[in-house]
């Protein structure tokens, strides 16, 4: 699995990690060699896009690009499968959020990109 066809699930509303062959860690988004045995053999994971928050951050100063949108909240989730991946969180209140709250994973679509975020499970 690519970070294009990662992207293409992700725009389908598919959250998908992939499974090294050698040693069975997941990564996400996919990486080209496993972070925990180096190795570079990897199988798709479907997820089931269900999460924690394990840390977020709120955004007041955004880039340009996305400045018309802050404040807004950036969070590391936990999958269930164990793996996390950094998103935006979506349809949350800033002052609802909190470490251990359940998301769902939300495509973030704007246009040909495809973003990752979580919206409220
Ligand atoms: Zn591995």
């Amino acid at each position: 699995m690519t970070l294009k066809s990662f992207f293409e699930g992700a725009r389908d509303g598919r959250l998908t990690a992939v499974r090294c062959t050698a040693c069975g860690g997941l990564a996400i988004p996919p990486k080209e060699f496993c972070p925990a045995c180096g190795k570079r053999g990897w199988q798709a994971a479907p997820l089931s896009g269900s999460g924690t928050i394990a840390s977020y951050t709120v955004i007041r100063v955004a880039p340009r690009k996305f400045a018309p949108e802050a404040p807004y909240a950036l969070a590391q989730v936990r999958l269930a499968e164990g793996v996390s991946i950094l998103g935006r969180i979506v349809d949350v209140p800033l002052d609802r959020l909190a470490i251990g709250l359940a998301v769902k994973f939300h495509p973030l679509v704007r246009g040909d990109q495809t973003g990752i975020a979580f919206g409220p499970a």
